[in-house]
């Protein structure tokens, strides 16, 4: 019975910008997200899931936003970082689901470079990594555009079960 799930979720707000991060990738647009590291709300939520999954606490814990080290940093390297505690504790990702909500910018063109990222970081498959998106309907802060969220479920498997 070696088998984790884990859940991560986070918010971002947006300030004035010409591009945001998100799943690694550099996407235009007006904004970008007032954060002290690049503000990847995505892989945010999927270190959350993946850290979750173990009950090894949260990014928060892992990388304080107090910590002057973390500041304007690439999210892809705690995301590396969780990676290898993972490993260190003798586990591996079955699969990740991630759920961007976002009014704007459409994320249509970024969902496949974003997989795509996850996959080379995480040394997944393709098909092991789902990244969906959805819009609020113009309801609430993310209607609103001031914000993007993200949900992250992940599950994970003892590799001693293997
Ligand atoms: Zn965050």
């Amino acid at each position: 019975m070696g088998i984790r799930i884990g859940h991560g979720f986070d918010v971002h707000a947006f300030e004035e910008g010409d591009h945001i991060i998100l799943g690694g990738v550099k996407i235009p647009h007006n904004k970008k997200f007032r954060a002290h590291s690049d503000g990847d709300v995505l892989i945010h939520a999927l270190c959350d899931s993946l850290l979750g999954a173990l009950a090894l606490g949260d990014i928060g814990t892992h990388f304080p936003d107090s910590d002057e080290a973390y500041k304007d940093r690439d999210s892809s390297q705690f995301l590396l970082e969780v990676y290898s505690l993972i490993q260190h504790k003798m586990y591996q990702i079955e699969n990740i689901d991630l759920t961007i909500i976002a009014q704007k910018p459409k994320m249509a063109h970024y969902i496949t470079p974003m997989r795509e990222k996850l996959t080379y970081l995480l040394k997944l498959k393709l098909d092991q990594v789902s990244v969906k998106a959805t819009t609020t309907e113009r309801l609430g802060f993310i209607g609103e555009e001031k914000g993007i969220a993200v949900h992250a479920v992940t599950l994970l498997q003892s590799v001693e079960d293997e």
